[in-house]
C-alpha cells in the first residue's frame, strides 16, 4: 500500500508526486539539518482516496492523526490541547507542483481558550496570545467554515478605528478579546453551531478542507491553464507554528535566491516585523525589502528608507538568511523561492521551491551557475522553459503602462504591436506604404492576404487555430498575431467590427499582444528585449549538446536574415507558393492559372520563370553549403484567384474577358475541400508545366549562384501531399527529365536529392514503398495532423477549443504532436522508410518543429532535424539540447 502519512524526517526532494512540492521540500531541508519546524504530511495518494472514497476519510485517520502529532509533540515538548505547554500547528496544501494561492491554509491551529492562556503565560505576552486565538479563528472561519473573510475584517477595522490605531498589531488586549467574542459569534450565526474547541477536531476539519479546495473553482481553473491532472491531488503538511508575531525581534518573510526579473546574484525578497504569513501575501501592510542591493536596485540609488531594510536593520538574522538561502542553491542547483519565518531572533525556513522567472533571468541564472561550477551545463539548460525564449526574441509590451483589454484570442505568434486597425489587405499596403503602422483585423487570412499581412505590424482574425494560415504566416514573418478571437464579428455593411459589444473602426488604434493574445485599446510603449551576452551562451551550449539539427521554414530575404541570425542550419521548407503573391507576379500566376490552353499557360509559366530563379537564387545563396528544401507548388489554384468583384473585373480586363465568364470560371475552380482537393503532387501531375518551370528555376538559381563563386546549397527538391509511390515516381521522371536538360544548358553538374513530404496517413502506411523513390522525408505535420485527426487544421478551433478546456483532451495536437496517433504513424513511417533505404534523410516541417515536447519527440526518435519558422529556431536548439539523454 502506498504511504498514506509520512514524517518530514522520512520523506527526501525526490517525492514530489507522493509529498507534494512543499512536503518534499520540508523532508528534504530536515535532511540537510536546516532549522525546519518538525511535522508530517499527509500524502496525494491520501487525497486520491479521499475522493475515491467519495469524500470520506479512512477509519484510520484518527489514528494516523495521532501518531503524526505525537512525533511532533516529541520533538518539541509542547503537547496539542495542553494547558501547560501547548502546541499549535499549521495545515497547508502542497500539490506537485506550485499553484500559488489556489487552495487552502490555516495557521494557528490549537488554539482555544486554555492553550491561549496557556500560550500567554509561556510567552509573557498576552496581546501575543491573544492575537494568535484572533487570526485562529479568521482563518478557520474563513477557510473550513467557508464565512466571507470580509465578516472578520469589517469587525477588526470596527476594532481599529474604536481603539484608534493603525495596524492590528497594536490592538490592545482588551480590543482583541471582544474580537474573539464577536468571531464566535459570526462563527455561530453562520454554522447554527458553536466554534469548536476541541483541537482534535478543528485539525481533523482543517485536513479535509484542505483535501476540499483541490476541488476550489480557481483551483480547478488553474489546473485547466496549466493543464494539470485531476487525478494528481494535493498532500496537506502539519507543521508546528512558529511565530513570526512574537514582538520586534521576530518576522516573517518571502525570498528569492536571485532577482527573479534579472538573475542578479542577490538576496530578493520582503519581510515584515512582528507579522504572520497572510500578512505578507494579504498586502495589508507593507513589506520591507531584505538586501540594501535589491533595495537600491528598486529605488534607483541610497534613500532614506534603507533604515528598514533587514540587512541594515537586522545584521546579524540576514546573514544568517543569506548563509541558509545559499546553501539551498547550492543544493538545489537552481534558484530558489523560501519562506521564513523569526521566532525571537532565531531563523527557521518553512518552505523551499523553484523560483519562477523571466526569460531573462532564466538564461542569466543558468550561465552564472555554470560559470560558477554549481551545476553542468545540460543540468543548466534544463532550468530554462524553450518556450520562454520568445520573450527574448520579440518586442514586448512596456510592463510599467496600464492596458485596457477589451478582447482575447489565441496567442497565435508572439510580439506586441501597436497601430490603426484595418480590414483589408490592401488597405494595410496603402496605410502602411503612407507610414503608418497598421494591425490586420479579419474574419480570417488566406494567401490572398499576404502583401497585407507583411504590410501590418500584428493580425487578428477571428476564426482559425494555431496552425491556421493567419497563425503559420505571421509566426514565419515574425508578425505578432491573435487568432481565433471569437468574440470579434464584422459588420460589412456598416464597414466596421465589435469586440463583443464594443464599436471597432477603421483607423481605432490599437495595440495587441500576440503572446498573450489580447487586444488592446490605444497604443501601448513596447519595448525591445535585448539578446545579452548570456543568451549566446546559452545558444552555443545547446549547440555543443543536442544531436538533432535544426533548420528553418522559410523563404522571403527578410525571414532568411532572422534565420541565419538565429542559426539556422539550412532551410527545411521553402514553400514557393508564399513568392507568387508579390504584386507583380500575381497577374502572371492568376493568367497561368485561368488559360485555357497549354500555350496560354506556358506563356504565363515563362513570365514567372526568372522570378522563381531570383527568389531561389536568394535562398541559396543564404545557405551557401547548407541543405535546402525547397517545395514545389502545394495549395490549390483557387487561392491565387480574386474574390471581390472590383478585382474580378480589373482582372477580367486585363484578361479580355468578360466579368462574368471570369467568375464562373473561377466559382468553378472553387472546391468543397479545397485541402483535400486539387493540391500538392496532384496539381503537379496534372499541370506538369508548372513542375517544370519550378524545377527549371531551381537549377537555374543553382547555376547562377555557382557562376558568383558560391558554394552550392546542398538542393533537395520536395513533392508535397503524396499518397502512393507512383505520383511520386512519375514527378522523379519528370524532374531527371529537366535535370538532364540543365546540366547541358549549364554546362555543369547541378546535384539534387528528391524526396517527398509524409502528410497523408496513407504515404505514412506505405512509407516503405515511397522510400523506395524518395532520398529523403519530411515529415508535414499539419497536414498529417489534420488526416490523422480529420479535423480540418483551419476551422479546428471550434472544436479544439471546447475539447481542451473541458479536458477531452490535454492539448491541441495542431501545437503539440499527438505522439500517440500522428506519432505512431510517423514511428512507424521513420522505420519502414529507413529499413527500405538506410540512408533515407529523415525531418519534420510543420508547426510541431519548433514545439517543444514535439522537439523531444523528434530527437527520441532519431530524426535528423526539425524545421520551424525562423523565430522558433533558438527555442528548437535549447529544446533540442534538453532532449538529449543523460
Ligand atoms: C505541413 O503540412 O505540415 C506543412 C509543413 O505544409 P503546409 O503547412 O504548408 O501545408
Ligand atoms: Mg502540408
Amino acid at each position: 500500500m502506498t504511504a498514506w502519512i509520512s514524517l518530514f524526517s522520512e520523506g527526501d526532494a525526490s517525492q514530489k508526486d507522493l509529498l507534494g512540492g512543499k512536503g518534499a521540500g520540508l523532508a528534504e531541508m530536515i535532511r540537510m539539518g536546516l532549522p525546519v519546524p518538525p511535522g508530517f504530511t499527509f500524502t496525494t495518494e491520501l487525497c486520491r482516496e479521499y475522493y475515491r472514497n467519495n469524500k470520506h476519510l479512512p477509519e484510520n485517520f484518527t489514528d494516523m492523526l495521532k501518531t503524526g502529532v505525537a512525533t511532533i509533540e516529541e520533538h518539541t515538548g509542547h503537547g496539542f490541547g495542553s494547558a501547560e505547554l501547548p502546541l499549535l500547528v499549521s495545515v497547508r496544501s502542497g500539490a506537485r507542483v506550485s499553484m500559488p494561492g489556489m487552495m487552502d491554509t490555516i495557521l494557528n491551529l490549537g488554539m482555544n481558550d486554555t492553550t491561549a492562556d496557556a500560550l500567554a503565560k509561556l510567552s509573557g505576552d498576552l496581546r501575543f496570545a491573544l492575537d494568535c486565538h484572533r487570526r485562529f479563528i479568521q482563518m478557520f472561519g474563513n477557510v473550513v467554515q467557508n464565512i466571507p473573510l470580509g465578516k472578520f475584517e469589517d469587525l477588526l477595522d470596527d476594532q481599529r478605528m474604536e481603539q484608534g490605531c493603525e495596524e492590528d498589531k497594536d490592538l490592545s488586549p482588551d480590543s482583541l478579546r471582544k474580537l474573539i467574542e464577536a468571531y464566535r459569534a459570526v462563527v455561530l450565526h453562520h454554522t447554527g453551531a458553536a466554534f469548536p474547541e476541541d483541537v482534535w477536531q478543528q485539525l481533523a476539519l482543517a485536513v479535509q478542507a484542505v483535501f476540499d479546495s483541490w476541488h476550489a473553482p480557481r483551483a480547478i481553473t488553474y489546473r485547466k491553464l496549466h493543464n494539470y491532472p485531476e487525478d494528481w491531488g494535493t498532500a496537506v503538511n502539519v507543521q508546528a507554528m512558529v511565530f513570526g508575531n512574537l514582538g520586534d525581534d521576530s518576522a516573517t518573510g518571502v525570498a528569492f535566491t536571485r532577482d527573479p526579473s534579472t538573475g542578479e546574484n542577490l538576496v530578493y525578497g520582503e519581510y515584515l516585523e512582528n507579522a504572520q504569513g497572510e500578512d505578507v501575501v494579504a498586502g495589508i501592510r507593507t513589506p520591507h525589502p531584505i538586501s540594501l542591493a535589491q533595495s537600491r536596485n528598486m529605488l534607483g540609488g541610497g534613500s532614506e528608507d534603507e533604515d528598514v531594510v533587514m540587512e541594515k536593520r537586522h545584521p546579524k538574522l540576514y546573514e544568517d538568511l543569506r548563509a541558509l538561502m545559499t546553501q539551498l542553491e547550492t543544493h538545489y542547483r537552481d534558484m530558489q523561492d523560501i519562506e521564513f519565518t523569526v521566532q525571537s531572533g532565531k531563523l527557521y525556513i518553512l518552505q523551499t521551491r523553484s523560483g519562477k522567472r523571466t526569460a531573462r533571468a532564466a538564461v542569466n541564472i543558468a550561465v552564472d551557475m555554470v560559470k560558477a561550477g554549481m551545476c553542468g551545463k545540460l543540468e543548466a539548460l534544463r532550468t530554462i522553459q524553450p518556450s520562454s525564449l520568445d520573450q527574448l526574441l520579440h518586442p514586448v509590451l512596456d510592463p510599467t503602462v496600464a492596458k485596457e483589454v477589451i478582447g482575447t484570442g489565441l496567442p497565435a505568434s508572439p510580439g506586441a504591436a501597436s497601430g490603426k486597425v484595418v480590414f483589408g489587405a490592401d488597405e494595410a499596403v496603402q496605410l502602411a506604404q503612407a507610414g503608418e503602422d497598421v494591425i490586420l483585423m479579419r474574419p480570417e487570412t488566406s494567401p490572398e492576404d499576404i502583401h497585407g499581412m507583411h504590410a501590418a505590424r500584428g493580425i487578428v482574425t477571428a476564426r482559425g487555430g494555431m496552425t491556421s494560415h493567419a497563425a503559420v504566416v505571421a509566426r514565419g514573418m515574425g508578425r505578432a498575431c491573435i487568432c481565433g478571437m471569437r468574440e470579434l464579428t464584422f459588420d460589412a455593411a456598416k464597414g466596421c467590427a465589435y469586440v463583443r459589444d464594443r464599436q471597432v473602426n477603421v483607423g481605432d488604434l490599437v495595440t495587441i499582444d500576440g503572446g498573450t493574445g489580447e487586444l488592446i485599446l490605444g497604443a501601448v510603449p513596447t519595448v525591445l528585449p535585448e539578446l545579452e551576452g548570456a543568451f549566446s551562451t546559452i545558444m552555443e551550449w545547446a549547440d555543443e549538446l543536442r544531436t538533432i539539427r535544426v533548420r528553418a521554414n522559410a523563404e522571403t530575404e527578410g525571414d532568411l536574415r532572422i534565420a541565419n541570425m538565429f542559426g539556422a542550419e539550412g532551410i527545411g521548407l521553402a514553400r514557393t507558393e508564399h513568392m507568387f503573391f508579390q504584386a507583380e507576379r500575381i497577374s502572371a500566376v492568376r493568367r497561368m492559372i485561368l488559360s485555357e490552353s497549354m500555350e496560354g499557360r506556358r506563356l504565363a509559366l515563362e513570365e514567372l520563370l526568372p522570378y522563381q530563379r531570383g527568389d531561389f537564387a536568394t535562398i541559396f545563396r543564404s545557405m551557401a553549403g547548407l541543405p535546402v528544401t525547397v517545395r514545389l507548388l502545394d495549395p490549390p489554384l483557387h487561392e491565387f484567384l480574386p474574390r471581390d468583384p472590383a478585382a474580378i473585373a480589373d482582372l477580367a480586363a486585363s484578361l479580355e474577358v468578360s466579368s462574368d465568364s471570369l467568375r464562373r470560371t473561377i466559382e468553378n475552380l472553387e472546391e468543397v475541400n479545397p485541402m483535400l482537393g486539387h493540391r500538392g503532387c496532384r496539381l503537379l501531375l496534372t499541370y506538369p508545366e508548372i513542375a517544370r518551370m519550378q524545377v527549371t528555376a531551381i537549377f537555374g538559381a543553382m547555376a547562377d549562384v555557382r557562376g558568383e563563386g558560391l558554394a552550392l546549397p546542398q538542393c533537395e527538391i520536395m513533392i508535397p501531399l503524396v499518397a502512393d509511390v507512383e505520383e511520386l515516381r512519375r514527378l522523379r521522371v519528370l524532374i531527371a527529365g529537366v535535370a538532364v536538360e540543365a546540366e547541358q544548358v549549364h554546362g555543369m553538374a547541378l546535384p539534387y536529392q528528391l524526396g517527398t513530404m509524409i502528410e497523408l496517413p496513407r504515404a505514412a502506411l506505405t512509407a516503405d514503398k515511397i522510400a523506395a523513390e524518395a532520398e529523403f522525408f519530411s515529415f508535414g505535420t499539419n497536414d498529417l495532423t489534420q488526416t490523422t485527426w480529420g479535423i480540418s487544421r483551419d476551422d479546428a478551433n471550434k472544436v479544439l477549443g471546447y475539447y481542451t478546456s473541458t479536458r477531452i483532451l490535454a492539448a491541441d495536437p495542431f501545437v503539440t504532436l499527438d505522439v500517440e496517433g500522428v506519432g505512431a504513424l510517423i514511428r512507424m513511417a521513420f522505420a519502414a522508410g529507413r529499413a527500405a533505404r538506410p540512408e533515407l534523410k529523415v525531418g519534420i516541417c510543420g508547426e510541431h518543429g519548433g514545439d517543444p515536447a514535439s522537439v523531444a519527440f523528434c530527437v527520441e526518435l532519431g530524426l535528423d532535424y526539425v524545421s520551424c519558422s525562423p523565430y522558433r529556431i533558438p527555442i528548437a536548439r535549447l529544446a533540442a539540447a534538453q532532449a538529449v539523454k543523460d
